[in-house]
C-alpha cells in the first residue's frame, strides 16, 4: 500500500497515515459497517472507474438495508471516490468506499454513533486472486453454509456478511485449496466466498437467482450482459451441489477475481480439468470491456481527469 497516499474521510482528504479511527469504533465491535469494492482501469482514455453508478447506488442500497442515515447524498461519494483516485495519481487501482458507526456511545445500538465515511485505494495486486485466471482455481464446498436473508440482509454488502465468508476462505486455504463454494440452508450452490459462480453446460450458462442468498454482482451483471450480447444463453436457477461435479464448465465473477475458471471442484476435475472455452472467451471479452476496449461498453466509465 501506498503511504504516501489520501483517503478520503468525512469528506476531506487526509494523509495516508492520519487516517484513524478510535479503538472504540462501533463497527470494529459490532461489524456495523457496509462498504463497496469498485475498480479503476487504465484505459486508452485514461484512468476511467468501472460501473461508478451502479456501485454507488448499491452502497447506499446497502445502507438502506441497515437504517443506515448516509450522511452525504450519492453524487457527493461519488466526487469523493473521484477525488481520490486523482489524489492517488494512480492510473488503475481498487477503491474502497465505507460507511461505519464511529465511537462515543459503546453497546449493541448502534444509532446514537456518528455515521462515518471513509474512501481508500491502492494500487490493485492480483495477490488472492490470481488462481483461475492464470490457471484454473481449485475449489472446495465448504462446511459452512451461507448465512441467509432470514438472518440478515445479505443484498447488503456489509462487513458483518464476511465472519460467514472469511471462514470459509480460511478452510478452504488451509484444506489445500484455493476458493470455497458455499452452498445456502436450501443445499443450493449461493457464491464463493467474495464471488459469484456460473457454471455452463452443453453451451448454456446458469448461475444462481438472487434469492439464492447471494450479492448483486455488478461483475455478475456485467458478465450476463456480455454473454447474451455474444449470443449466449443465461439463465437464472437454483444449482445442486451435483451440478458443479458433472458441469462442463464453472467460473466465478468479481470486482477482484473478474472472470476466473474453477477447474477442479471437492478434487474432481471440471469438465477435461482446463479453463473452458466460453470461459475463456469471457474472461478475455470481460478483460477487454474492462480495460475501456470494446467501444460497445463505454457507457460504463467514468473518467477520473
Ligand atoms: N459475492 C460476494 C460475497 C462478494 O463479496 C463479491 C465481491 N464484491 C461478489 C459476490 C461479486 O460482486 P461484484 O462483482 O460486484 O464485485
Amino acid at each position: 500500500m501506498k503511504t504516501q497516499s489520501k483517503i478520503w474521510m468525512n469528506g476531506k482528504l487526509v494523509p495516508y497515515n492520519n487516517a484513524k479511527v478510535h479503538v472504540l469504533t462501533h463497527a470494529l465491535h459490532y461489524s456495523t459497517a457496509i462498504f463497496e469494492g469498485i475498480r479503476c482501469y487504465n484505459t486508452p482514455k485514461g484512468p476511467m472507474i468501472f460501473r461508478l453508478p451502479e456501485h454507488v447506488e448499491r452502497l447506499f442500497k446497502s445502507a438502506r438495508m441497515y437504517s443506515m442515515k448516509m450522511p452525504y447524498n450519492k453524487n457527493e461519494i461519488s466526487q469523493g471516490i473521484i477525488n481520490t483516485v486523482k489524489a492517488s495519481k494512480l492510473k488503475e487501482c481498487y477503491i474502497r468506499p465505507l460507511a461505519y458507526y464511529g465511537h462515543g456511545v459503546m453497546g449493541l445500538t448502534p444509532t446514537p454513533n456518528k455515521v462515518e465515511v471513509a474512501i481508500a485505494c491502492w494500487e490493485w495486486n492480483a495477490g488472492e486472486s490470481s488462481a483461475g485466471k492464470t490457471r484454473g482455481a481449485r475449489c472446495k464446498v465448504s462446511s459452512w453454509l451461507r448465512i441467509d436473508s432470514r438472518s440478515q440482509p445479505m443484498q447488503a454488502k456489509a462487513a458483518s456478511n464476511y465472519a460467514n465468508a472469511a471462514l470459509a476462505r480460511v478452510e478452504a486455504l488451509r484444506d489445500g485449496y484455493d476458493e470455497a463454494i458455499m452452498l445456502n440452508y436450501h443445499g443450493k450452490v449461493s457464491e464463493g466466498s467474495a464471488e459469484n459462480i456460473f457454471i455452463v453446460n452443453n453451451g448454456k450458462i446458469s448461475t444462481p437467482p438472487l434469492n439464492a442468498g447471494i450479492l448483486d454482482g455488478i461483475t455478475r451483471d456485467s458478465v450476463i450482459k456480455i454473454a447474451r450480447s455474444e449470443g449466449l444463453e443465461v439463465i437464472e436457477r437454483d444449482i445442486d451441489r451435483e451440478d458443479l461435479y458433472v458441469a462442463d464448465e464453472v467460473f466465478m465473477t468479481g470486482t477482484a477475481a473478474e472472470v476466473k475458471s474453477v477447474t477442479e471442484i471437492d478434487n474432481v476435475p471440471v469438465g477435461n480439468g482446463k479453463p473452458g472455452e466460453i470461459t475463456r472467451k469471457l474472461q478475455d471479452t470481460f478483460f477487454e470491456v474492462s480495460r475501456g476496449k470494446d467501444e460497445r461498453y463505454l457507457d460504463w466509465f467514468t473518467p477520473v481527469a
